[in-house]
């Protein structure tokens, strides 16, 4: 049941109003149980009020129900104050600040990409166009609607419209966002790896913080052995499927310890990884490698699975940061250590020389 506090601390009953306005001769009266509807149940499932908001104008309206007048002079008085909230706190405010919190998310999330701000500034404005369309229909509503119930559910019903619509928007918005984010960031054949610039930008952050906190920070570069007989011999589109395969195993290994996986270059892909020593990052790489070369890859023609598997091995050179480094020297030691491993036999492990 639901109770609502007075101004004066009284406490309304809204089951109580309705048996106050069936005791008063009026429940069949379109016009308050309209009221009395819209007060006690369709206004809790507009999600544009604050719950506040709505415990206000729940309480505006009981208080004058409780009055127990239903003359048509009161519910006139009703009734504009019905439209003072539409008018006023629906009309564009709460909207607008919606808005801006989408905006705010959005661009958040798109950071400085000044092409999906431009949008966004668009979309504002076929909001604010929007906004004041609604305006001038609620007004014409008003003007035309001689009934007075129909009021409320022909605004109801117009207002839902223009939430559905700014909904349908924000999630394309948000859509577009995260796709914008996607090839920003995102390799676009080996796509469960950051690119070259994501990985900069990180490496460089990861970087300072290693001057900061003196927290471990160690990398890993690991390149397919004789990548181009895969390709020479299986043709490029099964190289392709190769590197895919390799990208899922490295990416599979490196969420369980937080590591950024990325694509250096060609076949050369990298794991970045805070908090963990030389030492550390060489078991990982180690299970990385085993993974790799037990891998049982078919390859794919016009849908098909081959019926013998083709294996393949990687190279991987670990390095961990120093201090006076930056990410380019860590960057060099991975892959100095890399090619040690390819030129000792290549599928094993290489780390760089400790430095004391
Ligand atoms: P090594 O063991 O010394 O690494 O031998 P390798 O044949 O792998 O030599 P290298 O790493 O220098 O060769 C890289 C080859 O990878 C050359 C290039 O054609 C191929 N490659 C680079 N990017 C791609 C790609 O996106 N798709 C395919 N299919 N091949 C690529
Ligand atoms: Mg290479
Ligand atoms: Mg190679």
């Amino acid at each position: 049941m639901d109770y609502i506090m007075t101004e004066n601390g009284a406490c309304i009953d809204v089951e109580q109003i309705t048996n106050i306005i069936k005791t008063n001769g009026v429940q069949n009266d379109a016009d308050w149980m309209a009221i009395i509807l819209f007060v006690r149940n369709l206004l809790t499932k507009l999600t544009v009020y604050t719950e506040e908001k709505k415990a206000e104008i729940q309480r505006e309206i009981c208080t004058q129900l409780a009055q127990k007048d239903f003359s048509d002079t009161h519910l006139e008085t009703i009734i504009a104050m019905l439209d003072m909230y539409i008018m006023q706190n629906i009309g564009s405010l709460e909207l607008e600040e919606a808005l801006a919190q989408e905006k705010r998310s959005a661009a958040l999330l798109l950071n400085e990409m000044n092409d999906i701000v431009a949008s966004m500034q668009g979309s504002h404005e076929r909001h604010q166009s929007k906004l004041d369309s609604f305006k001038d229909e609620t007004v014409s509503v008003i003007e035309e609607c001689n009934k007075k119930s129909l009021i409320i559910s022909k605004v109801r019903e117009m207002f839902q419209g223009l939430i559905v619509e700014f909904q349908e928007e924000a999630r394309a918005l948000n859509e577009k966002a995260q796709q914008f984010e996607q090839t920003a960031n995102f390799d676009p054949l080996l796509t469960d790896l950051h690119n070259r610039r994501a990985l900069e930008i990180f490496l460089q952050a990861a970087a300072m913080e290693y001057e900061n906190t003196g927290e471990p920070l160690s990398m890993m570069m690991i390149d397919v052995d004789h990548f181009k007989t895969v390709n020479d011999t299986c043709g490029h589109q099964a190289g392709d499927d190769v590197l895919r395969a390799l990208a899922h195993i490295i990416t599979a290994h490196a969420i369980q310890y937080s590591g950024f996986a990325a694509r250096y270059g060609g076949e050369e892909l990298v794991i970045i990884m805070k908090g963990l020593t030389q030492e550390m990052a060489s078991i990982k790489a180690e299970a990385i490698r085993a993974d790799v070369e037990n891998y049982d890859f078919r390859i794919r023609t016009d849908g098909q699975l081959a019926e013998h598997s083709l294996r393949f091995t990687v190279s991987i050179g670990v390095a961990e940061m120093h201090k006076g480094w930056n990410a380019g020297s860590l960057v060099g030691a991975a892959d100095k250590a890399m090619y040690q491993a390819k030129n000792t036999g290549r599928n094993q492990v290489r780390r760089a020389p400790e430095i004391s």
